[in-house]
């Protein structure tokens, strides 16, 4: 049975009910003057002719997709996307307790407890608990489940029947592949059951001020789905009504067209490649330092950040002596490194711990 099953379908918003009560009128000189979108002169709304070969080039649809068993919303970024799944399932889920990685990135917390869930404790006893899980490069450790561990994590939430929130802020930078950094949440879509991912496309296409987000909910079928989306509108539409439209078209633009979908792929692995590069500089300057511990994880870590290990002391005498912020966790964004300020950071963490 779905877990969704007793999701029932919301009323429809009164502005937006003016269309409904539209459409229910069998009168035939019927008129809707109520929404402001274009009309032909038939009444018809008019699809245009390049949008119908742009939505041509759409590729490559999941199976769930085509069957429309996955409710998609656009939501502000990853964050917000975070936090609407997590004011529907505190409204219609039926367990109320998340479990969060730990560590986990800081936000996770204060978004799922203010939306209404409670973070989960006693694990073992868990069942039918929400679980959040990175999608790829974890925050802050940078390590990920191989995948065969995803697959021991798959069969063992769907034992418990466990719900997976995948959270995936970091699509492309933990292998510098889409796909295969994809593969975690394809992994439980395919055998069928139920899912929310919340997507970010701020880091991955350089979007960060533009806010664009969606989360999906995947369900096993398509009734439920339709449904589901009716409730997600009611969380959305006290909240912020609708999201921003400008960034959301330039993403929407980017995947739609293979030539640009190709050309993004390309500047994406750019960025992964140069974080690799950036890990082994930074290993190797230490080594050359001769900087004492093993500092291996940070060539074996993946994603955005390095988890150095380098404490709250460490870290607050790196920033008063070499003026080097990072959070008092010791996680540093390999990003904001380059060759140039490579030797800095070495020395300075050489200092630290030494
Ligand atoms: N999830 C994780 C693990 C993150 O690290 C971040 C950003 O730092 C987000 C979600 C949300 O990012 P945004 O709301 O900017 O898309």
């Amino acid at each position: 049975d779905s877990v969704f099953a007793s999701v029932v379908q919301a009323p429809e918003d009164p502005i937006l009910g003016v269309t409904v009560a539209y459409n229910k009128d069998q009168s035939p000189v019927k008129l809707n003057l109520g929404v402001g979108a274009y009309r032909t002169e038939e009444g018809k709304p008019l699809v245009l002719n390049v949008v119908r070969k742009a939505e041509q080039m759409l590729v490559n649809d999941h199976p769930a997709i085509q069957e429309n068993r996955v409710t998609t919303v656009q939501c502000l970024s990853g964050t917000g996307s975070l936090r609407v799944g997590a004011e529907f399932l505190a409204r219609h889920y039926h367990e109320k307790s998340i479990y969060i990685p730990q560590p986990t990135w800081g936000n996770h917390p204060k978004v799922f407890t203010l939306a209404g869930l409670a973070l989960g404790r006693s694990w073992e006893r868990t069942i039918r608990a929400i679980v959040l899980l990175h999608a790829c490069a974890h925050n802050p450790t940078g390590v990920d489940p191989t995948s065969d561990q995803w697959e021991q994590i798959r069969q063992l939430m769907r034992s418990k029947g466990l719900l997976p929130f995948f959270d995936s802020a970091y699509q492309g930078f933990a292998s510098g592949n889409l796909d295969a950094d994809a593969g975690s949440i394809r992994l439980f879509v395919a055998d069928g059951g139920e899912c929310l991912a919340a997507q970010s496309y701020a880091k991955n296409m350089g979007l960060y001020g533009e806010r664009v987000g969606a989360l999906s909910i995947v369900c096993k079928t398509a009734d439920t789905a339709t449904r589901v989306e009716s409730q997600l509108k009611l969380v959305i539409r006290p909240m912020y009504s609708n999201p921003p439209i400008h960034g959301a078209s330039i993403v929407a633009t980017i995947l739609k067209d293979g030539d640009m979908y190709t050309e993004w792929s390309v500047e994406l692995k750019a960025m992964a490649d140069r974080i690799i590069s950036m890990r082994q500089q930074l290993y190797d300057a230490l080594c050359a330092r001769g900087t004492p511990g093993d500092w291996s994880h940070i060539i074996k870590q993946i994603g955005m950040f390095t988890f150095t290990g380098l404490n709250t002391n460490q870290v607050a005498f790196m920033t008063k002596e070499y003026h080097i912020y990072m959070t008092s966790d010791g996680r540093i964004s390999m990003a904001g490194l380059s060759s140039r300020t490579v030797p800095h950071l070495a020395d300075a963490i050489h200092a630290a711990v030494t």
